[in-house]
C-alpha cells in the first residue's frame, strides 16, 4: 500500500510545518476522506521565501549552463526511478488512473531533459559593426519567478514551471495546488537530490489569493507563471501589471473538434472518446465541442455514446480503471449544473449525465447532443467528462463555430483531405492544432493559447525563453 507522505513546505532549505499555522485538509477524491493536513504559509513564511529566492537568483544566474543541465538531467533520472511511487501518490490525491499518473511523471522527466539541453543552447548573437565597435544581444534570466500550478496535472504542472525557470537561471517560488501538494513536493525532492541549491526552488502553500497578492507585490518577483482558469488569470494579470511583472498565462480552453465525412471514423471515435475521459476531462486541451458534418453526425453520435458508456470508472489505483473520480467536490457539482441547464434548454442526453455512487467525486462520462448555443456549457469550459456534439452543414459553418468563443487553446480536426487540413490549420484561432490526432503536447513542442486561453509558451525552446529577457550591449 502506498503511504501518503507527511506534508510540509520547503522554504530556504527547511521543511516547514506546524507552528500554529493554518492547515488545509488534503482529500482522497475516491472517498472524500482526509489524507493529511497541509500547512499554509503566513506572511513571514512568504517573506523568508522571497529573501531566499533573491539569494538563490544571484548565484544561480551565474551558474554555468552545463551545471544547471547536470542537475536537470539528474532530477529526470530520479523521477524515472521513482515514477511508480510518484504516480501512486498523485493518484491518491488527484484520482486519475495510476497509468496516466505514471505517464505524467515520465513527461516531467522528458521535459527536464529537454530543458537541460536547451539551456546550453541560449546563444545570443553578435551584430556586424565597424572595427573597434561591438554590439551583442544576450539572453539573461528574468529573475525570481512566482509560479502557480493547478491540481489537474499534479506532477506536470509544477514540473514544467520548475524546469523552465531552473534551466533559464532563475530562482522560483512555486505554489502548487493545495489539493495536490505531495506530487509537487516529490518533483522538487528529485531536484534537490540531484544537487539543486535549495534557495533556487522553494515550495509554499497557502490561501491562493493571499499568496499571490503577497508575492506579486514584492519587488523581488520578476515573472509570474500561472496555469488555471481564465477568471483567475485575468485577476493575476492585473496584480502583475502593478509591478510590470512579465507573465505566462496558461488558461482555460473549450477544445473544438471538427469531424468531416472524409475522416477515418474509427480512429476519430477512439481518440475522441479516449481523450474526453482522460483525467476525467479535467484537461485544458480536452476535446469538448464536437462539430460534426451532418452526414456522419448520427454515426459519430452513436459511436461516442457507445464508447463513453463503456468506460470503466473507478478507483485509479485499481487495475482496469479507465477514468477515476473528479479531483474535488466542486467538479461533480459543476457537471450537474451544466447538464441540468443544457437539458432544460433542449439538449439531448445520449449517455451519462449523473453522479456515480454516494461517496467520492465520481461522475459519468456524458454525451450531450443537439445542444443549443444558449446552454452555459457551450460557452463555459466544462472541465469534466462532458462531450457536446452538434451537426453542421459545411466547412465554413464548422470553422465559424470552432472560432465562436474567445478561448483558443487546442483545436482538433479529423479529415483526410490534405487541402482542407491546410485551410483548417490556417483558420483555427488556437495555439495548438491537432490534425487527425489529439496529442498536442510534448517536451520539445511549445504549448500555448491565444485570446482568453492566455499568452506565452510552456515547453519547447520557447518555454525556457519565457523565463528570460534580452539585453543588448553596445560598445564603441
Ligand atoms: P479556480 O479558478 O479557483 O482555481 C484554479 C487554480 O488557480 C487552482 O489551482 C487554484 O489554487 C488557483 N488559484 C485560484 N485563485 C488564485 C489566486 N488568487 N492566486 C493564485 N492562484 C489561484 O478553480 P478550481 O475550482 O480549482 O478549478 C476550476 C476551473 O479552473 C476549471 O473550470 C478550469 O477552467 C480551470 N482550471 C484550468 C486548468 C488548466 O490547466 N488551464 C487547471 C485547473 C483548473
Amino acid at each position: 500500500m502506498t503511504q501518503y507522505p507527511a506534508l510540509h513546505m520547503y522554504i530556504d532549505g527547511e521543511k516547514v510545518s506546524g507552528g500554529g499555522r493554518q492547515t488545509f485538509d488534503v482529500v482522497n477524491p475516491v472517498t472524500g476522506e482526509t489524507l493529511a493536513e497541509l500547512p499554509l504559509a503566513n506572511s513571514a513564511d512568504l517573506d523568508r521565501a522571497l529573501d531566499a529566492a533573491q539569494r538563490g537568483f544571484t548565484t544561480w544566474r551565474y551558474t554555468p549552463a552545463a551545471k544547471r543541465a547536470r542537475v536537470l538531467h539528474g532530477a529526470a533520472a530520479l523521477i524515472r526511478e521513482r515514477a511508480a511511487e510518484l504516480a501512486r501518490v498523485a493518484t491518491l490525491e488527484q484520482g486519475k488512473p495510476v497509468g496516466e499518473a505514471k505517464m505524467e511523471a515520465m513527461a516531467v522527466a522528458s521535459w527536464f531533459d529537454f530543458a537541460a539541453g536547451e539551456c546550453q543552447r541560449l546563444y545570443g548573437r553578435e551584430l556586424v559593426r565597424p572595427v573597434g565597435q561591438r554590439s551583442v544581444v544576450r539572453w539573461e534570466p528574468v529573475g525570481p519567478v512566482a509560479a502557480f500550478a493547478p491540481w489537474n496535472f499534479p506532477l506536470v504542472n509544477p514540473g514544467r514551471k520548475l524546469g523552465a525557470a531552473i534551466a533559464a537561471g532563475c530562482s522560483i517560488i512555486i505554489k502548487s495546488a493545495e489539493e495536490t501538494p505531495a506530487s509537487a513536493l516529490g518533483v522538487l525532492q528529485c531536484l534537490y537530490d540531484a544537487g539543486l541549491p535549495t534557495e533556487v526552488a522553494q515550495a509554499v502553500f497557502g490561501v491562493p489569493d493571499e499568496v499571490s497578492r503577497h508575492l506579486l507585490a514584492s519587488p523581488v518577483i520578476r515573472k509570474l507563471s500561472f496555469t488555471g482558469s481564465t477568471v483567475v488569470g485575468k485577476h493575476l494579470a492585473k496584480l502583475a501589471a502593478e509591478n510590470m511583472i512579465r507573465t505566462t498565462m496558461e488558461l482555460g480552453g473549450h477544445g473544438p473538434v471538427l469531424v468531416f465525412d472524409d475522416a477515418d471514423m474509427e480512429k476519430a471515435l477512439a481518440m475522441s472518446a479516449g481523450g474526453k475521459v482522460r483525467n476525467a476531462g479535467q484537461v485544458c486541451i480536452s476535446p469538448t465541442r464536437f462539430i460534426v458534418q451532418e452526414d456522419v453526425f448520427e454515426k459519430f453520435r452513436e459511436g461516442m455514446a457507445e464508447r463513453l458508456a463503456a468506460t470503466v470508472v473507478g478507483n485509479g489505483l485499481e487495475d482496469g480503471t479507465q477514468m477515476g473520480p473528479m479531483a474535488n467536490a466542486r467538479r461533480p457539482d459543476a457537471m450537474e449544473k451544466f447538464v441540468a441547464d443544457a437539458k432544460g434548454k433542449g439538449a439531448r442526453i445520449d449517455t451519462g449525465g449523473e453522479r456515480i455512487g454516494n461517496q467520492g467525486y465520481f461522475f459519468q462520462p456524458t454525451l450531450l447532443s443537439e445542444v443549443p448555443l444558449e446552454a452555459e456549457v457551450m460557452s463555459e469550459e466544462p472541465f469534466g467528462p462532458l462531450a457536446l456534439i452538434n451537426p453542421y452543414r459545411n466547412e465554413d459553418d464548422m470553422i465559424a463555430e470552432a472560432n465562436r468563443l474567445a478561448y483558443g487553446l487546442a483545436g482538433y480536426a479529423w479529415t483526410n483531405d490534405v487541402q482542407r487540413q491546410r485551410r483548417l490549420a490556417d483558420a483555427l484561432e488556437v495555439g495548438m492544432v491537432g490534425m487527425n490526432t489529439h496529442m498536442v503536447s510534448s517536451a520539445d513542442a511549445p504549448f500555448q493559447g491565444v485570446q482568453w486561453s492566455g499568452h506565452g509558451s510552456e515547453d519547447g525552446p520557447e518555454g525556457v525563453k519565457a523565463c528570460m529577457v534580452v539585453k543588448t550591449v553596445h560598445e564603441a
